[in-house]
């Protein structure tokens, strides 16, 4: 298997938070050094199965924007699978700067091949991607953040025995696949909470498609929109740091820690309830978000 089940239980630790409920972070992040988080899962099936079935030719095929989590893990699988891998970004302006930011450089050393789009081309993905098969016929397509039906069901591997008695399950929220396949195989009395990184009222209908279990809430998170880092979080994101030795970067897992924070501070979930918060990885954007700020002369993430 490409990528294989991991030999060790993923860590779940308590945050002492000292406000008669309990939370805690499972640390999804540690499952793969260069495949981090739920792109690991959500890549399972999809390049497991794939590569069980012996294309002749075969290669992977995405979608990402400049700083892309899911861009950098397909980057990773295909070099360690030996299968070549194609990236199609968001940005034409990126063709002549791309060296400079570490997401796309990372993608390049694992020999990803990146070939630039403008916006408008990227919001018509399908019809390149239909143009890209006729190209690349044996080649596994993967929509842009991994989100497909193969991905939720790697999703349900987050769960486990040990997750089984939370109340509430959370997780940052962007193409909407994590927060599908958790609502889909959480327990009947788990409530499921989605913080959305990104402002865009599509989601929801589009999460429902995944899952047909409407045990979920989405809840905004975006702190300014998808992307935009405000000084808070990036002081929020450096105490937690400090206070407890888990890293979060400044898209998805800080702007939900944040939120779940305040959450809990306006008295949001009950007494006595346990609360999960997936750490859905990421790290690899910390360096480019930090080069982002520098270039504002603002504090950065340590
Ligand atoms: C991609 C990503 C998410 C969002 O996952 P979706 O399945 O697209 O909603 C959350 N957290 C991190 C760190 C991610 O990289």
């Amino acid at each position: 298997m490409l990528l294989p089940f991991p030999t060790q239980n993923i860590p779940i630790q308590e945050i002492p938070v000292h406000k008669n409920r309990r939370l805690f972070i499972k640390r999804e992040d540690l499952v793969h050094p260069q495949v981090s988080g739920n792109k690991y899962w959500k890549l399972f099936y999809n390049v497991n199965q794939y590569a069980a079935g012996n294309p002749g030719t075969p290669y992977l095929i995405t979608f990402g924007g400049a700083f892309s989590n899911h861009i950098s893990a397909v980057s990773a699988v295909g070099s360690l699978a030996g299968i070549p891998t194609l990236g199609i970004i968001r940005g034409e302006e990126l063709q002549s700067k791309w060296r400079d930011n570490p997401t796309l450089a990372f993608a390049h050393r694992n020999g990803m091949n990146l070939k630039f789009v403008s916006r408008e081309e990227y919001r018509h993905k399908e019809k390149l991607s239909g143009f890209l098969l006729k190209e690349f016929p044996e080649a596994l397509i993967i929509p842009e953040g991994g989100t497909n039906e193969a991905a939720v069901e790697g999703v349900k591997m987050m769960l486990d025995d040990h997750t089984k008695d939370f109340d509430y399950l959370c997780t940052a929220v962007g193409t909407g696949g994590t927060v599908a396949g958790i609502s889909k195989y959480a327990e009947d009395h788990q409530k499921i909470i989605g913080f959305k990184a990104v402002d865009d009222d599509s989601l929801e209908s589009r999460i429902c498609e995944l899952t047909s279990i409407r045990n979920f809430e989405l809840i905004d998170s975006h702190f300014g929109g998808y992307g935009k880092i405000k000084d808070e979080t990036v002081r929020f994101i450096n105490d937690f740091k400090r206070k407890f030795e888990i890293p979060l970067e400044p898209i998805y897992t800080g702007k939900m820690m944040q939120k779940v924070f305040e959450m809990m501070d306006e008295g949001y979930f009950p007494e006595n309830s346990k609360i999960l918060c997936f750490h859905t990885g990421g790290l690899q954007g910390i360096e480019g978000a930090n080069l982002l700020l520098a270039r504002q002369n603002r504090s950065l993430i340590i």
